[in-house]
């Protein structure tokens, strides 16, 4: 892997972070995005990155510093990937939107730059052919809160260069990422393959009234020793992603149990602004909720 250049489309909740952790790693890093107030934007949402990084990874004031330095900015693509080695997409999950964006990538960057897509829900072969090289194109997916839950899963299609690959395997490494690879495509990868079948089974418990959210998660937590049940992984994904999904279900499914559950979570969290920790409550109240205290289990 001979990256020193790194491009990051989109600077939302997902692009500022990743841009910021690249150039804390010591790459140049350009942030792209529609214009300058967006870009501006993004600005700000580093200075608050960088109290995390000093909290969270104990950075120092030069380690910021030079992570400042290496980032810059623009809102015209053609000089924003000119010399990229690699350009990270982070725009809007929204499968026409990217396919223009790629259409339009590829007439302006050069042939060395590989692509990879941070999409939660679509898989790299939708936009291969619109890439203009599907060999030098594949996912990698990194979650939220990426300085500490760094995890990136990566994920080609069916011809995904292996060379490619294993050097997207190797930065993501080299950025402090747990690297974890797929053998194909797999809609969802392997952490929300594993999350969205649990948080559903969960929402259908308290639903269909079997027990409530404490009592689900308690006997999650007591049986696995997981540190955070179903109800309290969905207050720090938010609610509002679960109360998405079960709406879109249960309109094109028309499952009695998914209009049930949109309903639920609309009348008791999304109308009461609960949305999870990011509102301070959702299934339990922030920052001291009751599952972490020492007798929640007991
Ligand atoms: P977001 O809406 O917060 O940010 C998208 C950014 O892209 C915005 O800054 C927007 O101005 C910009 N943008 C819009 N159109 C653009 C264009 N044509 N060209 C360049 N930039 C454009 O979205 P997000 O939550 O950061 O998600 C971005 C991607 O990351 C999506 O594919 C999403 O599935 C994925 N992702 C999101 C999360 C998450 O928790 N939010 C987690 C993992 C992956």
């Amino acid at each position: 892997m001979n990256y020193k250049n790194i491009t990051i489309a989109g600077s939302g909740v997902l692009g500022y972070q990743i841009a910021f952790q690249t150039a804390f790693h010591g790459f140049h890093v350009t942030v792209y995005d529609i214009n300058d107030v967006v870009l501006e934007k993004a600005k700000n949402k580093f200075n608050s990155l960088s109290i995390a990084y000093k909290n969270d990874l104990n950075a120092t004031q030069k380690q910021l510093d030079e992570t400042y330095q290496n980032l810059s900015y623009t809102s015209d693509l053609t000089e924003a990937v000119k010399n990229a080695d690699l350009l990270i997409e982070a725009v809007p999950e929204n499968p026409t939107l990217k396919i223009d964006f790629y259409k339009k990538l590829a007439k302006v960057a050069p042939e060395k730059t590989v692509f990879v897509t941070n999409s939660s829900t679509l898989l790299p072969s939708h936009f291969a052919e619109a890439t203009g090289r599907p060999s030098k194109f594949l996912a990698l997916y990194f979650a939220n809160s990426i300085w500490i839950h760094n995890t990136a899963e990566i994920m080609g299609h069916s011809t995904t260069d292996p060379k490619v690959f294993k050097d997207i395997v190797a930065f993501a490494k080299s950025i402090n990422m747990l690297a974890l690879p797929l053998k194909k495509e797999q809609p969802g990868y392997i952490l929300n393959s594993l999350l969205v079948p649990l948080l559903s089974a969960a929402t259908n418990l308290l639903v269909n009234e079997i027990a409530d959210s404490e009592i689900i998660d308690k006997t999650w937590m007591k049986a696995t020793g997981a540190p955070l049940g179903p109800f309290g992984i969905l207050d720090v994904v938010g609610i509002t992603t679960a109360y998405n999904i079960n709406k879109m279900a249960a309109e094109n499914t028309k499952d009695e149990l998914k209009i049930k559950t949109a309903k639920y979570l609309k009348e008791n969290f999304i109308d009461k602004n609960k949305l999870g920790v990011s509102t301070g409550e959702g299934f339990y109240k922030y920052p001291n909720p009751v599952f972490k205290k020492s007798d929640f289990l007991e």
